[in-house]
């Protein structure tokens, strides 16, 4: 499988060199030349299989080339043996014909444990084979930086250091992240606010001289090998739900675009989804998009779904990109005058065929809370303030009755104690027995100060298990 860019310049790539490069050399995002196509007889075939069996044969045309299907299918027995629950990702009925789907039974209790497990494993496997080694530099407020640690704990040839703001994150996703030793683990406070993190992550990207030669690789979700691991869900829900045969709506509470992406890509594969829903909370460029053909930034808004506060969707390029014939020079002409003026339409055709397949909504805190406090009285379920968005989007937004409709769940409520709490409904929530000493185990944290020359000469003095580069 080769990958190309969306904004056409860049040289195509394999598998391998795409999981180790983050943006593609001409500020564009790698996709698959050809989107794999599986029949809908393969795909019934499929009914019943271990999550892990059904992963080899969504993703196995991705890696094609560049991982043997033995080594391939060893890596993901290993990758979703870690989650909790037997059926990996569990349906629940909420309501008539609606569901959710449980993306957070992973050893951090989010949905990015599908991909960073994965990417992590996959990392480790090329790497050795190469007799490489790379450092991760990332920035967090949450769920990712904890995703990704626990992903690469185990890694030999991986060095992770996460920044997140220092006392501004909460004690569950703090203690997520700090919690967790190893000499390539590395956890950074920085002084400052979140935006400093990314900017420095940014810069570090920009210019690698204090890594010595050592590669630096992104785990955001531009890289291309967490939108393949989030593909699979889409297809193992589907045929709980009478898949193939029966077509299915999904709503996923939206930041970055890269879930509902791979939904969208499930579908190009054959997988019959009726409906996409972006479901947003305040931070609604895409819902802007959506609803108004108009993709514009707005000030960022902090919200109690801090997952999803984005101004920006780096993910939604990739859309752009096929919405627009694949044409790499349209999309770095779209993108450049975004950059330049802060917004654009597209042509009205290409708007309404999107259209077709995707709706959305944003939704209120205060309706967030609403929600939570209604499913909790109804099912005693408690849900968790972003999946509880989807749940809001998909009631309202959903065009047919007899269509499944499957929201995906893509935390669990402990990690957002603050807006379960408003909705009224905290006494309800529980660590997870894997979890429940969380608050008892020690952290190890180091404490830098807002400045670009410090954090990357932490990096340089640590960045090979805990010694110099
Ligand atoms: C990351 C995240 C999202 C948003 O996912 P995108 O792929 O960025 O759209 C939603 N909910 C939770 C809990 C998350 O951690």
């Amino acid at each position: 499988m080769r990958y190309i860019s969306t904004r056409g310049q860049a040289p195509a790539l394999n598998f391998e060199d795409v999981l180790l490069t983050g943006l593609a050399s001409d500020g564009g995002l790698y996709v698959p030349e050809n989107l794999p196509r599986f029949t809908q007889e393969e795909i019934a075939s499929w009914a019943g299989l271990p999550y892990h069996e059904l992963a080899f044969r969504v993703m196995r045309p991705f890696v094609t080339g560049s991982i043997p299907d033995a080594d391939f299918k060893k890596i993901l027995e290993e990758t979703y043996g870690v989650f909790a629950h037997s059926s990996v990702a569990p349906l629940r009925q909420l309501n008539g014909n609606e569901w959710v789907l449980e993306l957070f039974h992973g050893p951090t209790l989010a949905f990015k444990d599908f991909a960073l497990q994965l990417l992590g494993r996959l990392l480790d496997y090329v790497l050795a084979k190469r007799g490489e080694r790379v450092v991760i530099i990332g920035a967090t407020s949450g769920d990712t930086g904890s995703a990704a640690i626990e992903g690469c704990r185990k890694c030999d040839n991986v060095d992770i250091f996460i920044l997140h703001p220092h006392n501004r994150v909460s004690d569950v996703q703090r203690r997520q992240m700090t919690t967790i030793f190893g000499d390539n683990i590395h956890n950074i406070a920085v002084e400052g606010n979140f935006d400093d993190c990314q900017e420095m992550v940014k810069n570090s990207f920009a210019d690698q001289g204090f890594l010595k030669g050592t590669r630096l690789v992104a785990v955001n979700s531009i890289n291309w090998a967490r939108i393949m691991a989030q593909i699979v869900y889409y297809f193992h829900a589907s045929l709980q739900l009478g898949g193939p045969a029966r077509s299915v709506s999904f709503s996923v509470p939206t930041g970055n675009f890269g879930d509902i992406f791979a939904g969208y890509l499930a579908r190009n594969m054959g997988l019959p989804i009726n409906q996409l829903i972006v479901a947003t909370n305040r931070n609604d460029i895409l819902h802007r998009f959506m609803s108004g053909n108009q993709y514009v930034k707005e000030t960022l808004h902090a919200t109690l779904s801090p997952s999803m506060d984005i101004m920006v969707s780096s993910n939604f390029e990739r859309l752009l990109f096929d919405m627009h014939g694949r044409n790499g020079a349209t999309l770095a002409g779209l993108m450049d005058s975004f950059k330049q003026g802060g917004g654009f339409s597209v042509e009205e055709e290409r708007w309404t065929e999107t259209r077709k397949l995707f709706d959305s909504l944003a939704v209120s805190d205060a309706e967030t809370c609403e929600t939570i406090a209604d499913v909790f009285a109804k099912t005693g379920e408690v849900l968790d303030p972003h999946t509880a968005i989807g749940v809001k989007a998909a009631r309202a937004c959903r065009r047919s009755l007899d269509t499944p409709m499957v929201i995906l769940g893509t935390a669990h409520p402990v990690k957002f104690p603050e807006a379960v709490e408003k909705a009224g409904v905290g006494k309800a929530l529980e660590l997870p027995t894997h979890l429940s000493d969380l608050f008892e185990r020690d952290e190890r944290c180091t404490v830098l100060p807002n400045d670009l020359k410090a954090i990357q000469a932490f990096v340089s003095q640590h960045g090979n298990r805990g010694k110099p580069l």
